[in-house]
């Protein structure tokens, strides 16, 4: 029997994208197509979305007054995927990034227009909307997560359908003031521990794990983590409460996107045969950031540049990394302080150090395809998608043991070495002196050309496409819904 799954989301790749969740959100649909399993994606109506899907996108449903406002609904095939978009320009059409003004603070109305994402997948899929039916709502992250908790305790007049909750990152929560709650046209009921309310406010992630009939995050390890105080930023407790329903499973990636074979952001395109072909990318990158040519490792950082991701650590390890004999390329933006700091950095050090403040989706393929390893120090990391890609292409991730790092790296210690397993490095707690450890350790890597090469041949076999990934959601949807 094929299954009907609304996922509900504020960025899907390639029409709207801040990090990783767009990425999967994305890859979704595909992914589980094989499985007999069609996804509708739902996204608000970003002004590249409402670019993307052009004015013809016929209107399919109107909603007079949803959490307080007017809004349509408009729906667009991309590919072969469903796409139901928000048209209320009101609410998403400003300058500035999704979340963040151009100043970076939080939309004042943040609360609202994420309250209208998440009430319209629960009108979707309750029946409250002609023409439209969802055996379960799959919900992503906090923008989406009042979700499921319409469904529990204000759904539509039809079938209402399961919900699932992703957590792609508990860090973001969307807490809102209390004031608020009779807004959301929500019964009574709903405002106590057990259902929306936080801490005295309203708990948008919180009330979507509360609420949800399973809960997954990005990763085995995150999901044991996120039950400990230190990562479960304070939905520890509930997070344990419901630990029967939590599930990990890693992000794949696409195969469409991230290819090396098929790139082209890459100059030289290579495969795990032609691994030699790769020394021209690496060229390509000095030449494009100003780098000495020479044979020494170009490590590089494509990241947002931020405390989880332990930029402040890594910022302050540049001098030894070039004291070592590397070289480093950052791409990145983020903090303010940090921004500063790295391109401070960068300053100190010409021709072995680079630093390019933006988001570049191209350059962040070249980099991945002509670099020699990617470092990874997050402090706490749910999936991590950019050591996917540096496995896929040869750019040997060098990552902090946690989340899915953890669960997708194998360290080069001596007796994956041994076995011919290894396919990066992991170091413990994101510290300047274990940072400095693990860059003596993959330079010492680095001189043995030959076992270097195993260890990246190792990554590029290692399958993390979303073949797996998919058959697990897969079977997790079944679970849910009975085993249909
Ligand atoms: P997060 O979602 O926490 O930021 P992930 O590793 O899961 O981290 O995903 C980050 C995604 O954003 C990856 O696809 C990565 O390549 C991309 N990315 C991050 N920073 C940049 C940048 N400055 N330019 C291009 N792509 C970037």
């Amino acid at each position: 029997m094929t299954l009907s799954v609304l996922s509900v989301a504020s960025e899907a790749f390639p029409l709207i994208k801040t990090g990783g969740l767009a990425d999967v959100v994305g890859a979704l649909p595909e992914a589980l197509a094989p499985h007999d399993i069609a996804v509708t994606t739902l996204i608000p109506g970003f002004p590249k979305v409402m670019r993307a899907i052009g004015e013809d996108a016929p209107r399919v449903h109107h909603f007079p007054h949803i959490i307080g406002t007017e809004a349509w609904l408009r729906e667009a095939m991309i590919g072969t995927h469903r796409l139901l978009v928000i048209d209320a320009p009101q609410l998403w059409e400003r300058e500035g990034l999704p979340y963040v003004d151009t100043d970076g603070n939080d939309w004042h109305d943040n609360w609202r227009r994420f309250a209208v994402l998440a009430r319209a997948g629960a009108d979707l899929a309750s029946g409250a909307v002609p023409g439209y039916d969802f055996d379960l709502l799959h919900a992503h992250d906090w923008q989406a997560a009042l979700a499921p908790a319409f469904l529990h305790y204000a759904p539509g007049p039809g079938k209402v359908a399961k919900s699932i909750v992703t957590i792609h990152n508990i860090a973001f929560q969307g807490s809102f003031a209390a004031h608020h709650f009779p807004d959301l046209g929500l019964p009574p009921e709903a405002w106590s521990v057990e259902g929306v309310e936080y801490y005295g406010q309203i708990g948008y992630l919180k009330a979507g794990l509360r609420t949800a009939d399973a809960i997954t995050t990005v990763s085995p390890t995150y999901a044991e983590e996120i039950h400990r105080a230190r990562y479960g930023m304070g939905l520890e407790g509930l997070i344990a409460a419901r630990a029967e329903c939590v599930s990990g499973i890693v992000n794949g990636i696409d195969p469409a996107i991230w290819s090396p074979k098929a790139d082209a952001a890459l100059p030289a395109p290579f495969t795990v045969d032609t691994l030699d072909d790769r020394i021209a990318n690496k060229r390509a990158v000095e030449q494009a950031f100003g780098l000495d040519e020479d044979d020494s490792p170009i490590f590089t950082v494509i990241s947002r540049l931020t405390w989880q991701k332990g930029m402040d650590v890594l910022v302050e390890v540049i001098d030894d990394l070039v004291a070592l004999g590397g070289r480093l390329v950052v791409l990145g933006t983020g903090d303010p302080a940090l921004e500063i700091a790295f391109a401070t950095a960068a300053l100190r050090h010409p021709g072995r150090v680079a630093v390019r403040i933006g988001y570049d989706e191209p350059v962040s393929h070249l980099l991945q395809g002509g670099c020699d390893a990617i470092l990874i120090p997050s402090r706490f990391e749910p999936c991590g998608l950019t050591q996917l890609y540096g496995l896929a292409y040869a750019c040997v991730p060098v990552v902090a043991r946690t989340g899915g790092l953890a669960d997708t790296i194998i360290d080069a210690n001596e007796a994956a070495l041994a076995m011919g397993v290894a396919t990066g490095l992991q170091f413990d707690t994101v510290t300047t002196d274990n940072i400095v450890a693990v860059l003596r350790r993959t330079m010492r890597l680095y001189a043995d050309q030959d076992q270097w090469r195993t260890i990246q041949v190792n990554g590029m076999n290692a399958d993390y496409s979303w073949h797996h990934s998919g058959r697990h959601y897969a079977e997790l949807y079944r679970s849910v819904l009975g085993n249909p």
